[in-house]
């Protein structure tokens, strides 16, 4: 790497959104997708960060992206809402849907929100915490492009589906999960190839079929689910509860649809919500949430164990005092884009590309 830049939490937003504005987003996604970008660069969720940018460029430039559509709610069902993004980013999409959302749980006491036609290429976690300050219980699912072989096969295609799940606490900001259903993240296997590092076993494999911890040959090759058998049918679960479930596309089909390879997959997400209260007959939810802190307590207990989520709030703490930092190349290529210069948006495959101009190679 050759050296890196500190900004604050206010110039990454700053700067994520005057670049996406010169590329041609308007007003109301770019600060959606800026407050998308920051909050994962406050969280230290470095490969939804400013790394993303040159994705949500590439798809707008590629046409494959609106950089206007205003998203459009619509009551499918008494507990189900509709909110169709138009093939705009997701960001905004899931602004607009998150308080009907939650209204629909309180009226409901379960409640799902069915995503349409969104580019996405963000963590979950931002839509479950959203829910679970609101003080109900929160799903997120969606499906990706083709990356993964499902367990025993060799070629790709599933996408790398993750699913999220938020859980309320008392005075405390809620308790999240957020993972993919494959060994790793897509973007991680990325950083590793832009920053010269090697995978660990068990991530991936080569075109040939054979395990490889070499980032380029993974990213040629396919990546595994998690856990074998039981990530695969998680990536399984997901494709089918993002896509047939809400008449949006499967992975693969979302990579069909991908023609300039941008790696920013349009599908769908399913969010569901549930309000603790009405689980219970009098439910009484102060009582729910101290029950729930028994088992935390429990877990903590263990000398090596933390919550999930904790590493974000500790990061989200320290960055809010003094920034953060970004790669001098990452850095130099999202200055192009604020001149309204583009990388080369010509990749041998998904990502390869991108990485290779975002690290400045
Ligand atoms: P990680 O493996 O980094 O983390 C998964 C979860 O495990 C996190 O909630 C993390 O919490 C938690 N965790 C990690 N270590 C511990 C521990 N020691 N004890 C308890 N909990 C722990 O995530 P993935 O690599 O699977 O996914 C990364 C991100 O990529 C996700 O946000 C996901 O949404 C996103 N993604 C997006 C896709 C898309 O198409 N939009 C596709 C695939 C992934 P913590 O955050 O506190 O570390």
């Amino acid at each position: 790497m050759n050296g890196t830049v500190s900004m604050s939490l206010p110039e990454v937003h700053a700067t994520a959104k005057a670049l996406l504005l010169a590329q041609g987003f308007n007003q109301a996604h770019s600060d959606a997708i800026a407050n998308t970008v920051t909050a994962a660069e406050r969280d230290e969720c470095r490969h939804h960060g400013l790394f993303r940018i040159p994705f949500y460029v590439s798809a707008l430039l590629a046409g494959q992206a609106s950089p206007d559509a205003e998203p459009t709610l619509t009551r499918l069902a008494p507990g189900i809402m509709k909110v169709d993004a138009h093939y705009g980013f997701s960001p905004l999409a899931l602004e607009r849907g998150d308080e009907p959302l939650a209204e629909l749980a309180r009226e409901q006491g379960i409640a799902a929100l069915v995503v349409n036609n969104a580019l996405n290429v963000a963590a979950l976690w931002p839509e479950v915490e959203r829910l679970a300050e609101r003080g109900l219980v929160g799903f997120a699912y969606v499906s990706a492009a083709p990356y993964v072989a499902p367990a025993g096969g060799t070629k790709p295609l599933f996408g790398t589906n993750p699913m999220a799940f938020s859980w309320p606490r008392a005075g405390k900001p809620p308790l999240v999960f957020d993972q993919a259903a494959s060994a790793s993240a897509r973007g991680e296997i990325q950083i590793r190839l832009r920053d010269g590092r090697e995978l660990p076993e068990g991530w991936a494999i080569g075109p040939d079929g054979r395990p490889t911890t070499d980032p380029e040959t993974a990213l040629a090759g396919a990546q595994l689910p998690f856990g074998g058998v039981k990530g695969s049918s998680l990536a399984l679960m997901v494709e089918l509860l993002a896509g047939p479930l809400m008449g949006d596309a499967l992975s693969f089909e979302a990579g069909e649809r991908d023609k300039a390879a941008t790696g920013a997959p349009c599908g769908g997400e399913l969010i569901v919500a549930i309000d603790p209260a009405r689980c219970i007959q009098n439910g009484n939810r102060a009582a729910q949430l101290a029950h729930a802190e028994l088992l935390f307590e429990k877990i903590l207990e263990q000398e090596g164990t933390r919550l999930p989520s904790d590493r974000r709030y500790q990061a989200r703490a320290r960055t809010a005092a003094s920034g953060v930092t970004i790669p001098q190349s990452l850095f130099d290529t999202l200055q192009k884009f604020m001149k309204g210069q583009t990388v080369d948006r010509r990749p041998a495959y998904e990502g390869d590309a991108l990485i290779r101009a975002a690290a400045g190679a």
